[in-house]
């Protein structure tokens, strides 16, 4: 049951016939890990922690830099040097007390990853590296947790969705082999323009708050692409491919 407190805080979703108190207890008993506080992860966390997700593992190595602030809504000119993981705890728990935190203060090595990913329902890849994002496949693949991947640079965003308890579910690396290089491009080099990963970032909380509902996902194993210089969202299948190591020995 919710309490009234709750029911107030959640009333939005509760007029909502696919939510309702069902699925807002749902939500409650939902648990997510969050792989990276950035540009991605600043919109994920936010609308997971407004959302009521009841349980957050939230992850990120990094201290905040002032070159942060163009993008990274999670965070204030104040908080500059301080640990990213440690701010986003205190402004997430402001924003609401009903949920539980797990702060992660450090970078995920895929050893964390097998210890944390089991215990979740759901996995949010926010990470800004293509190491990260491998080993991030590659725990999920191995125990059967859903994926949701976005990245961003300049003005072009993918979002993907591998939800792995469904056995036909292509994985990461059947986009990227494991020979893929790490891309030259990245945010840092090449720039990303802030509200783009605003979109990217609400898109992966929007199916994520789906996928912990039970509602069916029109985007499993797809590759989402946006254009936001020419606002066109294009889709492709990715293949699940038979010599891939990863989701074929699993
Ligand atoms: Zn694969």
């Amino acid at each position: 049951m919710l309490s009234d407190r709750e029911k107030k805080r959640y009333s939005r979703h509760l007029l909502l016939g696919d939510i309702g108190e069902a699925g807002q207890l749902k939500l409650s008993q939902s648990k997510v890990l969050i792989v990276g506080l950035g540009g991605l992860g600043s919109p994920v966390a936010l609308y997971l922690a407004a959302a009521g997700i009841g349980k957050l593992l939230i992850a990120d190595g990094d201290s905040l830099d002032i070159t942060n602030l163009q993008r990274q809504i999670l965070f204030d000119t104040d908080g500059a040097g301080e640990p990213k993981a440690d701010l986003a705890e205190e402004r997430l728990s402001g924003l609401n007390p009903e949920i539980d935190l797990e702060v992660i203060d450090h970078a995920l090595t895929e050893e964390d990853l097998r210890e944390y990913v089991p215990e979740v329902d759901l996995v949010l890849d926010c990470s800004d590296n293509l190491g990260t994002r491998k080993a991030v496949n590659r725990v999920c693949v191995a125990e059967r947790i859903p994926l949701l991947s976005a990245a961003a640079i300049r003005w072009e965003g993918h979002l993907m969705l591998f939800d792995y308890r469904r056995p036909e579910t292509p994985c990461y690396e059947c986009l990227y082999p494991p020979d893929a290089a790490e891309p030259v491009l990245n945010c840092s080099t090449s720039g990303v323009v802030g509200p783009l990963l605003g979109i990217l970032g609400s898109m992966q909380a929007l199916e994520a708050i789906k996928l912990l509902l039970g509602m069916t996902s029109d985007i499993n194993g797809k590759l989402m692409m946006f254009d936001g210089k020419h606002h066109q969202w294009q889709s492709f299948r990715i293949q699940k491919k038979p010599s891939c190591p990863v989701c074929n020995l699993s």
